[in-house]
């Protein structure tokens, strides 16, 4: 579902099972006379599993989006690309797409409740062809799953690069942002307290991988 900067990677909701049962009740239903005691008993089953199917998708966002904001102070994230969701095969149904744009709707805000930062990056940044690392430009890049720097010998997993890159837009965002506000009069302690512990973070972690 999510691959985060710091290499955290967040499951796809296994549906199958519910997605069979609703396929099962829908053949039920096609061999039934319409409308009659039978049709009707095997209409509400099949009811039945649409809606563990939503509540499941609903429970799991509700998490998720939760663990999220409680967890990071800035949330980085690319705009939605429709196009490059119909070549998913986990995007292309339509109940998948609008339950990820509500997924994007619920960290959206809740880290407005929360006081956290949510800046959502332009979809034609070009997260997965730019090396994180020395900012060499990949364009030969198509959708292989891994990749190596040809400038600074970095291996790249294609998930966690794009990732990175997003957060290093993030923050150059929210400091253009801080500064705006500041120049305005405006409070940005909350936006400050963001970009430190973000910052911290990073730190943290580029000595992890420098070892
Ligand atoms: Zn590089």
């Amino acid at each position: 579902l999510a691959t985060l900067s710091n290499g955290i990677e967040k499951a796809n909701l296994d549906l199958a099972y519910e997605e069979k049962m609703i396929s099962k009740y829908q053949k039920i239903l096609s061999r039934k006379k319409y409308m009659s005691k039978r049709y009707q008993k095997a209409l509400r089953t099949y009811w039945k599993w649409q809606d563990k199917k939503t509540n499941k998708i609903k429970d799991t966002y509700h998490k998720i989006s939760h663990d999220l904001v409680q967890t990071y102070d800035l949330i980085c994230m690319e705009n939605l690309n429709i196009k490059s969701m119909f070549k998913n095969k986990y995007w292309s149904t339509k109940l998948q797409r609008i339950a990820l744009y509500s997924l994007v709707e619920k960290i959206r805000y809740k880290a407005q409740w929360h006081n956290k930062e949510f800046i959502q990056i332009s979809r034609w940044y070009p997260s997965s062809k730019n090396c994180h690392h020395c900012g060499y430009y990949n364009k030969d890049l198509e959708y292989e799953k891994e990749w190596t720097c040809p400038q600074c010998g970095k291996h790249h997993n294609r998930d966690i690069n794009a990732s990175k890159n997003i957060l290093h837009e993030g923050i150059r965002i929210l400091q253009e942002k801080i500064i705006k506000n500041l120049r305005d009069g405006g409070d940005s302690t909350v936006n400050l307290d963001a970009l430190a512990s973000t910052a911290r973070e990073v730190r943290i972690l580029e000595l992890h991988s420098s070892r």
